[in-house]
């Protein structure tokens, strides 16, 4: 069993956060939306997919269809079509398609603001809900960890988990609540700027001095 982080681990996280937020002091969420719904459905096709691209497909699809019920409405092979270049578009309609149904269905076409609600929503995992709620209601409520997270924080030596939940753990426990949500925001914009998965730009890295770089 993983032993709870001490006051060193937990300084350490603390100054590794307030480095990361000098950095990038309004590092935020790159996918383009406006409204917790459209946050939504951007983060499920942006799995294995750019922020960039997903941009591109919804800037067309919440043009014609900005909500759950439009979205309900829309036939599935034409949703494919319509996000095909996201990768992995038939899943992905098939989930969208059922997510939009059940939010018409039980929640009356809003996203609910609470994580048990929306882990049970169709294609929506921890992380998802973690990406709503944080960046749309403002509720922290666990720590997002995408590929970005998962790599910088082990290099930081936060972790040793490879598993996307336990690496969340770990960074729950070490960082205060406070800190969760620009948490995430941040080392993903240093894993596409300085701490690359190939080439990690150590010269000049703001964390340098905190970081034992384990892996690289
Ligand atoms: S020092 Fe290197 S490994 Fe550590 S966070 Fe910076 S770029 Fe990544």
């Amino acid at each position: 069993m993983a032993m709870a982080p001490g006051t060193a681990e937990k300084r350490r996280a603390a100054l590794v956060a307030r480095q990361l937020a000098r950095a990038y002091p309004a590092a935020t969420c790159a996918l383009v939306h406006d409204s917790p719904f459209q946050l939504l459905i951007a983060t499920i096709l942006s799995a294995q997919c750019t922020d960039q691209r997903v941009n591109q497909v919804t800037a067309v699809l919440f043009r014609d269809y900005p909500t759950a019920a439009d979205l309900a409405s829309l036939p599935i092979p034409k949703l494919e079509q319509l996000i095909q270049s996201t990768g992995f578009f038939r899943n992905k309609a098939k989930n969208i398609g059922a997510c939009c149904r059940q939010l018409v269905e039980r929640h009356r076409g809003e996203v609910p603001a609470d994580l048990e609600l929306l882990v049970h929503l169709p294609g929506v995992g921890r992380k998802t809900a973690n990406v709503v709620l944080g960046t749309a209601f403002g509720k922290a409520t666990g720590v997002v960890v995408d590929t970005h997270v998962a790599r910088i924080t082990r290099r930081l030596g936060m972790t040793r988990a490879t598993d996307p939940e336990k690496i969340e753990r770990d960074l729950m426990e070490q960082l205060s609540r406070r800190a969760w949500i620009d948490f995430s925001h941040r080392v993903i914009h240093h894993g596409r700027q300085v701490c690359q998965a190939r080439k990690p730009r150590c010269d000049g890295c703001c964390l340098q001095a905190l970081c034992p770089r384990i892996g690289v």
